[in-house]
């Protein structure tokens, strides 16, 4: 009974060194930090361009319908000048038309106006493109420098991993569940020390009778957050 819950301990010291290891996995150095920062804006500043070229883009489809139409309509009224009657007609169906010329002439603007937009934006995109492979590059080689570096933490974690497999193939079934449930509920900790007599984990005190058992080496869970309790005791 009492190699159990040394066992326990044993697997929670491992399993936080893993979890303490594999953080340190995801920590970005400084050196790699400021380069992918960068990387990261200028990321962004691309697609904003892209997404505005494409804004201009479907800009300018709608203007050359709209264009099409009013040219289309401008024709017509030109073709019905030719079968007006009177005075009347004829300064009707010029109406028509200069209202119609004054339309196809503003939306040849914004065709205009879109195009030299767009050339704009091109530009900016075109000189950002040829900065970002440079940047890229710097990023790629940071980056490979960076995973380089943590091989030697690669292979502390692999050991830790064995020494997991290890202590947890000495435990049994249910024992094993009942510490992957409780590590999940709390943050990865499922056993927890205790300390003169409170739990270290939650700081609930331990009342004498489980304090007996404990020193008995039974196991006991803490009536406060429910972890396994460890107490070092002597060497027997
Ligand atoms: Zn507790």
């Amino acid at each position: 009974m009492s190699a159990e819950v040394d066992k326990l301990w044993d697997l929670q010291q491992v399993v936080s060194q893993l979890a303490d290891r594999e953080g340190q996995l995801e920590v970005k150095p400084e050196s790699f930090a400021v380069v992918d920062r960068e990387y990261e804006a200028a990321s962004e500043d691309l697609q904003k361009l892209e997404q505005s070229l494409e804004a201009i883009a479907k800009e300018r489809r709608r203007v050359d319908g709209e264009l099409h139409d009013q040219q289309e309509l401008l024709k017509k009224y030109q073709g019905q000048l030719m079968l007006v009657k009177n005075q009347q007609q004829y300064a009707a169906a010029w109406r028509e038309i200069d209202v119609a010329r004054k339309h196809v002439k503003e939306l040849e603007d914004s065709v205009l106006k879109c195009m030299t937009e767009a050339e704009g934006v091109q530009k900016q995109l075109d000189e950002r493109r040829g900065e970002f492979d440079d940047l890229k590059s710097r990023y790629d080689s940071a980056h490979t420098e960076w995973q380089a570096s943590l091989s030697e933490l690669r292979a502390e974690i692999e050991q830790l991993r064995a020494k997991q497999a290890q202590v947890e193939a000495a435990l049994p079934e249910n024992i094993k569940r009942e510490f992957s449930q409780i590590a999940k509920q709390r943050q990865g900790v499922a056993v927890a020390r205790v300390a003169g007599d409170t739990c270290t984990g939650c700081r609930t005190r331990i009342r004498p009778a489980l304090a007996q058992r404990l020193k008995r080496g039974e196991p006991v869970n803490c009536e406060g957050c429910s972890r396994i309790l460890y107490l070092e005791r002597p060497e027997l």
